[in-house]
């Protein structure tokens, strides 16, 4: 079978949710990728030096830069004539994308794949990650997203692909672009961060976030986090939010703090190696997922933490 991967990039540079996705296209067959967007010449080169891939197709205008689905969508749908199965990560874009795509070749998504069992047959997680279905199709064409965190990821380098320009439709006039509010952090990427500092409602307000969760993923190196209830009250921003509704993530460490394990937040961090919890109700849930906890007032814990470390 040949597959096709979509690359997740800023027209500058790669971004690593492709390189999961890399492996598991790699269980379904060759692996060919696209790069769309605009100026993506350096982004081509990095993805044809992704350990394992074939070819790496090329379509740059200016119709694709902001990866509208609408522009994009029918781009991949001519290039699945020459394949068998498309692949997304299960990002904002992708998942953006991918139903439009399986629309119009008018084939079932199967989304959010944890495993390739066999060419037709993969596994997914279903009512928030509390069972795992294996899902088996006949269509002719796959349109598959990939959970980024159940899948090594493949060698940025030593791969040998060849480069080649494809076109599409360009714009079809369906959408415009209106602008993005990109948020600029010096910290680590959520979604790859190898150490990540959550907070929840019992912070109690934006200034003790910050005050709180901050120095302590400072001392860690980690990115951070929020569970939807500190997120709905304002105490971060949306995009840190963890949890089935937000990002799903697998860090080395997880540190959740003031954070009472309800299920739509496990459903995003419960996979993490290592989760240390700190919260004043020993028989909150998230203590059942927990290898290290601390029961005590995160007022008075966390702030001693930071200090000891
Ligand atoms: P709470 O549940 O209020 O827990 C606060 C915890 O802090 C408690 O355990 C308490 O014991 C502890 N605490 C209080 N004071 C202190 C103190 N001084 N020191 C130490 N500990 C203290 N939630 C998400 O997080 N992510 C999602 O993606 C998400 N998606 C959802 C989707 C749907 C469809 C629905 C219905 C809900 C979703 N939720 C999600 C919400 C989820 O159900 C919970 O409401 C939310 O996770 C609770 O956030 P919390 O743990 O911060 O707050």
């Amino acid at each position: 079978m040949k597959t096709l991967v979509w690359v997740e990039h800023d027209n500058q540079s790669l971004k690593d949710a492709t390189l999961a996705v890399v492996t598991a296209a790699a269980k379904v067959g060759e692996v060919h990728l696209l790069v769309a967007g605009k100026g993506v010449d350096g982004v081509a080169s990095q993805a044809a030096a992704i350990e394992g891939v074939g070819k790496v197709h090329v379509a740059d205008d200016a119709a694709y830069e902001h990866f509208l689905a609408e522009n994009v969508a029918p781009l991949i749908v001519s290039l699945m004539g020459s394949h068998d199965a498309v692949l997304f990560p299960a990002t904002t874009t992708g998942k953006n994308i991918a139903p439009r795509v399986a629309a119009a070749l008018d084939v079932m998504q199967i989304s959010d794949i944890l495993s390739v069992e066999g060419a037709d047959t993969f596994t997914r997680p279903i009512y928030a990650g509390n069972a795992i279905a294996t899902v088996q199709t006949s269509d002719k064409k796959l349109v598959i997203t990939v959970r980024g965190t159940a899948f090594a990821k493949a060698a940025a380098t030593g791969g040998s692909g060849t480069v080649e320009a494809v076109s599409g439709e360009g714009d079809k006039g369906l959408s415009t672009f209106a602008g993005a509010e990109i948020a600029k952090s010096e910290r680590p990427e959520l979604t790859s961060a190898k150490v990540i500092v959550s907070g929840g409602r019992a912070l109690g307000s934006q200034e003790q976030f910050h005050a709180l969760i901050d120095p302590l993923a400072d001392k860690l190196g980690a990115a951070v986090g929020a569970s939807r209830a500190a997120v709905d009250a304002g105490y971060a921003p949306n995009d840190y939010q963890v949890g089935q509704t937000g990002k799903i993530v697998a860090p080395e460490v997880y540190v959740a703090i003031g954070i009472s394990g309800a299920i739509q937040h496990l459903a995003g961090m419960k996979d993490s190696k290592t989760i240390i919890a700190i919260n004043k109700d020993e028989d909150a849930p998230i203590f059942q997922v927990a290898d290290i906890g601390l029961v005590g007032d995160l007022f008075k814990i966390v702030p001693e933490l930071t200090e000891k470390l």
